[in-house]
C-alpha cells in the first residue's frame, strides 16, 4: 500500500479538488460606483460585487461603457469583436475590463447607445437596455463557464431576465443558470410600445411584457426570474399592496414565495469619517471633535454664515416627488423658524429646482443649495458636516443616506416607510435608545414635529452626542447583506 500514501501536499490539493467550485455570479446593472451613478443602485451594484468576492463568490459585474465613465478606471480591451445578434443581423462591439472594484468588471462599448451624456432619460432607453441585455448574454458565453446565477437589477435588466429564461431551455451552456431579479424601485418600469417587441426579437414573449396595454421591461423581468429580491424587508411587504404595487402588486403577491427583502449595506471603505480623503477633518464615535471642522467647512462651501451653534439640516437626493419635496416646500418657512440652516443637494424635476432656488433667494443666509449631480466628494462633505439629515420620503425601497448619515454622526429624521423604517430606530429619551427620529403620516405637520424634536435635543449636547453615538455604533456593513445574497444564490443553484 506504500505507493498509495499521499504526501501532506497531495492531501491538501486533493481536499481542494473536492471542495465545491465557488459559486459564479454575474451581476448585470445599468449603473455602478465608481463607473457611473445616478442613485443608490450604483452604490449597491459596486459594493455587492466586491462584498461577494470577500465571501468567496466568483462574482463579476457587467455594465455599459457610458461616455462619462472615467477611462482611467479601465485596464484594457478584453474582447475586440463580441458578436451580438441584433435587429436580425450580427453586430460587433468591444468589451473593456476594469479591476477597479477588486472584482472583474466588464463594460460593453456601444457608443451609439451609451454615449449620451447621461444614464437614463433618452427616448430610446428601452432599446438601449435591451441591447445591453443581449450583449451581456453574448459576453457570458465568451467568458468560459456559465454563471450559476445571473443577477438582474431593475427594469433595464428585465430583458436579460426573460432572454436568459428562454435561452437556457435551448442552450445547454446556460441550462444550469438561475435568474435573480432585484427590485430597487418598483416605480420605474421601462414602459414602451409593444409593437417594438417585434424588431427587438422579443415578440414571442409578449405575454410576459404586456402591462395595461403597454410593454413593461420590469414586468417581464419579474415574470421570468427564478427568484425575486428587493432591498428591505419592509419594502418587500409594501410592494405587495395596491397602494405601493404600481399595478404589479398582484404579480408580486402571486410570486411572494419567491420574494425576499435584503437590506442594502454600506461600503465603509468609501463612507468612513475616520479615513476618507474628501472631508475637512476626521472623527469617530470616541472623538467627535473633528465634526466641527467639517461643519465649518460645509458652511463655507455653501456661503453660509459661520454660526456653528445653529443646526444644519441637510438633504441629498434626486429631486422627485418620491423624496418628499412637497412636504419640504410646504414646511420651508417653519423649518427656518425652528432655527436651522438648510442645505440641499439634488438634481431632477424642474419644479423642485425652482422651489430650492426661490427658497435660497429668499433666505440666502440660511439656505444653501447645489442643483445638479455633484459627484461623490460634496455628498460626503455634506454627510460629515450636517447635524440632521432629512428623508421625508413618500416611499423608500431602502435608502442609503440615512445609513451613511448614522456613520457620520448626522442624525436622520425620516418618514417610517420601506427601508427607512427598517434601519432607523426612533429616539426614546426615557431609555436613551434610538438613533434618529421617525414620523408616520405623510404630512408636513408630522415632519415638522420631528424636526422640532430633533432640534430640541440638538440643543442638549450630552443627549445629542448619545444619539449620534447610537447611530455610529450600528453595523450596516455589506458583509451581512452579502451573506444573505449568498444563501439565496445557493438555494437557487440547488434547484438547477
Ligand atoms: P435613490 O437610489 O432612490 O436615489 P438612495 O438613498 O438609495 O436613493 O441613494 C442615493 C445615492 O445617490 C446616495 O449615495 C446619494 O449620496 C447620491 N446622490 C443623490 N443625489 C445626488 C446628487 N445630486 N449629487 C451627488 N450624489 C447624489
Amino acid at each position: 500500500m506504500q505507493g498509495e500514501a499521499l504526501s501532506a501536499k497531495d492531501q491538501s490539493s486533493k481536499i481542494k479538488d473536492q471542495s465545491p467550485a465557488p459559486l459564479r455570479v454575474a451581476i448585470l446593472s445599468s449603473e455602478a460606483v465608481p463607473f457611473a451613478k445616478t442613485g443608490g443602485l450604483a452604490d449597491v451594484s459596486g459594493a455587492l460585487t466586491k462584498a461577494l468576492q470577500v465571501e468567496g463568490v466568483d462574482s463579476f459585474l457587467i455594465l455599459p461603457l457610458y461616455d462619462q465613465v472615467d477611462r482611467k478606471l479601465l485596464s484594457g480591451i478584453f474582447i475586440d469583436d463580441l458578436e451580438v445578434e441584433w435587429r436580425g443581423k450580427p453586430s460587433r462591439v468591444r468589451v473593456w475590463k476594469s479591476d477597479a472594484l477588486k472584482a472583474p468588471t466588464y463594460l460593453i462599448e456601444a457608443g451609439h447607445y451609451f454615449d449620451r451624456g447621461r444614464v437614463y432619460g433618452e427616448r430610446d432607453d428601452f432599446e438601449r437596455f435591451a441591447f445591453l441585455s443581449r450583449a451581456a448574454i453574448a459576453l457570458l458565453k465568451r467568458l468560459g463557464d456559465a454563471p450559476d446565477i445571473l443577477h438582474c437589477n431593475d427594469w433595464p435588466c428585465g430583458f436579460a431576465s426573460i432572454e436568459m429564461r428562454v435561452r437556457r431551455r435551448h442552450e445547454e451552456f446556460f441550462a444550469k443558470t438561475r435568474i435573480l431579479f432585484s427590485i430597487h424601485n418598483l416605480a420605474y418600469q421601462g414602459i414602451f410600445n409593444p409593437s417594438d417587441l417585434w424588431w427587438l426579437d422579443l415578440a414571442a414573449y409578449t405575454d410576459a411584457f404586456i402591462f395595461k396595454g403597454a410593454a413593461s421591461a420590469l414586468k417581464a423581468g419579474i415574470t421570468a426570474a427564478d427568484a425575486l429580491s428587493t432591498v428591505s424587508p419592509r419594502y418587500a411587504q409594501e410592494i405587495q399592496t395596491p397602494e405601493q404595487g404600481y399595478g404589479l402588486d398582484w404579480l408580486l403577491r402571486a410570486r411572494r414565495d419567491r420574494l425576499v427583502g435584503i437590506t442594502n449595506g454600506v461600503d465603509y471603505e468609501l463612507w468612513n469619517p475616520q479615513t476618507e480623503p474628501d472631508i475637512a477633518a476626521h472623527f469617530s464615535a470616541d472623538d467627535l471633535s473633528g465634526k466641527l471642522g467639517c461643519k465649518l467647512d460645509l458652511l463655507r462651501r455653501f456661503d453660509l454664515p459661520k454660526e456653528p451653534e445653529r443646526p444644519i439640516i441637510a438633504i441629498i437626493s434626486r429631486l422627485v416627488a418620491q423624496k418628499g419635496y412637497d412636504l419640504i416646500r410646504q414646511g420651508a418657512q417653519a423649518i427656518l423658524e425652528a432655527g436651522a440652516f438648510f442645505i440641499a443637494l439634488g438634481a431632477g424635476a424642474r419644479e423642485y429646482e425652482d422651489f430650492l432656488q426661490r427658497w435660497h433667494d429668499a433666505a440666502p443666509q440660511r439656505v444653501g443649495i447645489y442643483k445638479g449631480y455633484a459627484g461623490e466628494p460634496l455628498a460626503h462633505q455634506i454627510e460629515a458636516g450636517a447635524d440632521i439629515f432629512l428623508m421625508p420620503s413618500l416611499y423608500e425601497p431602502c435608502g442609503l443616506n440615512q445609513m451613511y448619515s448614522m456613520r457620520y454622526g448626522t442624525v436622520p429624521v425620516v418618514r417610517a416607510t420601506g427601508g427607512l423604517d427598517d434601519t432607523v430606530e426612533n429616539f426614546d429619551p426615557e431609555t436613551g435608545k434610538g438613533n434618529g427620529f421617525k414620523f408616520g403620516p405623510y404630512s408636513t405637520p408630522a415632519m415638522l414635529e420631528k424636526i422640532r424634536e430633533a432640534i430640541y435635543f440638538y440643543s442638549q449636547p450630552d443627549i445629542w452626542a448619545g444619539i449620534q453615538r447610537n447611530g455610529m455604533a450600528v453595523d450596516n456593513s455589506w458583509s451581512a447583506a452579502a451573506k444573505r445574497y449568498l444563501q439565496l444564490y445557493r438555494e437557487m443553484a440547488e434547484t438547477a
